[in-house]
């Protein structure tokens, strides 16, 4: 049998680096892969509780279908965290519950893209974005990023001439990879760019609670005039990833055809896991909770740029994250992670991380790495990092 694929099939590939990154599951090697949360922080106990509750509650309500948009409760609760986050105006109505926020990025590319449309992203940007895009064959247009995020005066050029632009895919709190974080002035210039180009905005926010110290910056949708904004956010950092529990915020009409989609893809997302994840926000303190990986977070990321700064060779630069799960490495032009990795890092340090080229999506740039510092624990964060830096100073 030899099976005719659809055309959009021709962009749906394994990743490259697929195979690097499953020998950084073996259980001797220290993983600075993964974008994981630390697992010890998990509410397990709280979860345990709610989870009886509503399994042994009159009626199997939680056990029920529920509305497709996701449980009303659920989506008052998720507007009165954004009310909180400086959008006084955000209702139930206004939230779609969503199989966490990488069913948003399938969501939109689905509902916007035509193959040739060009989506515009950061340069680099998450992997997942770029793999929850490819089946809707998109073309890219790329924006750099420095310490303030992408750059919004060359995201002017590139409009100008980008006539095909459809949507800005962007992760404006601690970024991923990079860990960077946009600016108040460029968030202004990026709604007002958008607003002139007539372009969807997709705000990409999982991170963005998790912040070390200072100030939350306003949302793009808090800045956005004529609701051309799609905000996603998720629990998945906050509470825990396997609840798989995200939401959308936008305007009415695209917040319906999303609706659609999600009808088209999975009915609805886990009753079970809305009702917990409602019943939680209910029973416990959601903000006392993440200021507790707030705290964890900030340790681990001063460990890990203190043992950087200890181990690796001078010429190594790391990017130092206000919040958020990674800080990113930049190499000697010339130097190739990829390689590196397959060749010393896991073999002989026994260290994983991500190669960079891979989060770039037109021309991979080989000497960067990501680096999570959530998952390890500290005592690995300084013997993974003080091998890394032993054979980088024996290779470079
Ligand atoms: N966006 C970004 C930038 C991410 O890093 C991730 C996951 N790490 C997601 C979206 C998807 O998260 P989830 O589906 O678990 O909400």
């Amino acid at each position: 049998m030899t099976p005719r694929y659809a055309q959009r099939m021709a962009q749906v590939q394994p990743s490259a680096i697929g195979e690097l990154l499953a020998l950084g599951a073996d259980p001797s090697i220290t993983s600075f892969g993964g974008g994981y949360p630390d697992a010890t922080l998990f509410p397990a106990g709280a979860l345990d509780a709610v989870f009886h509750e509503i399994i042994t509650a009159p009626g199997g309500a939680a056990m029920q279908y529920a509305p497709s948009n996701g449980l009303a409760r659920l989506r008052d609760q998720v507007a009165g965290l954004m009310q909180a986050d400086g959008l006084a105006a955000c209702t139930g109505d206004d939230v779609l519950i969503l199989q966490g926020s990488q069913q948003g990025l399938d969501f939109v590319a689905r509902m916007l893209v035509d193959p040739g449309d060009v989506i515009v992203t950061e340069d680099p940007t998450f992997l997942g974005a770029l793999i929850a895009f490819a089946p809707s064959q998109p073309d890219y247009a790329v924006v750099p990023v420095d310490a303030d995020g992408m750059q919004t005066d060359q995201l002017e050029t590139l409009l100008a001439a980008q006539p095909r632009a459809k949507m800005i895919y962007t992760i404006p709190d601690f970024q991923n990879p990079t860990g960077v974080t946009l600016s108040l002035e460029r968030r202004k210039a990026l709604i007002a760019l958008a607003n002139r180009y007539d372009l969807i905005v997709v705000e990409d926010t999982p991170y963005r609670h998790i912040r070390f110290a200072g100030l939350n910056l306003p949302t793009l949708k808090s800045l956005d005039t004529e609701g051309r904004v799609i905000h996603l956010g998720s629990f998945s950092k906050i509470l825990v990833p396997g609840l798989r529990i995200g939401w959308a915020v936008a305007n009415p009409d695209l917040l319906a055809r999303m609706g659609q989609l999600k009808v088209a893809a999975d009915t609805q997302t886990s009753t079970l896991n809305m009702a917990a994840a409602s019943l939680f926000l209910d029973r416990y303190d959601l903000t006392a909770h993440i200021a507790t990986l707030r705290a964890a977070y900030a340790t681990k990321k001063e460990a890990m740029l203190d043992a950087i700064r200890r181990h690796f060779p001078q010429e190594i630069h790391a990017t130092d994250p206000a919040g958020g799960l990674f800080t990113w490495l930049t190499f000697p032009q010339g130097f190739d992670t990829t390689e590196f990795m397959r060749n010393v890092a896991l073999p002989m340090a026994k260290v994983a991380y991500v190669p960079g080229a891979t989060f770039f999506p037109l021309t991979p740039r080989a000497n960067h790495a990501r680096l999570n510092f959530s998952a390890p624990s500290l005592a690995a964060i300084e013997t993974g990092i003080a091998a890394l830096g032993r054979a980088l100073k024996t290779h470079l």
